[in-house]
């Protein structure tokens, strides 16, 4: 799979995340800053899916491991979870 010279460090990426990759340029939906092929990529929902996001490309974003820690503390899909509801439902 090729997706430019610019992305070819992310070789080995499944399919979505390699497109999500394109469509925000190599960089993290949260600090901005471009990915690096020593960074831990991980794919979260802007809408938890327990606050009801659904499970499609246009709900997904790539965030740093970092980052995603982060925005899921302040995006209340901790405390949705912690209430109980739909434990494990990631
Ligand atoms: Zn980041």
């Amino acid at each position: 799979m090729y997706w430019g010279a610019r992305l070819r460090e992310y070789h080995g990426l499944d399919r979505r995340t390699s497109a999500l990759l394109k469509r925000q340029a190599g960089r993290c939906a949260w600090c901005k800053l471009c990915f690096t092929d020593t960074d831990v990529l991980e794919k979260d929902h802007r809408v938890p899916r327990i606050c009801g996001g659904k499970e499609e490309s246009a709900n997904l974003q790539l965030l740093h491991r970092h980052c995603h820690d982060q925005k899921t503390k302040q995006d209340g899909s901790m405390a949705a979870r912690s209430s109980g509801a739909q434990r494990g439902a990631v």
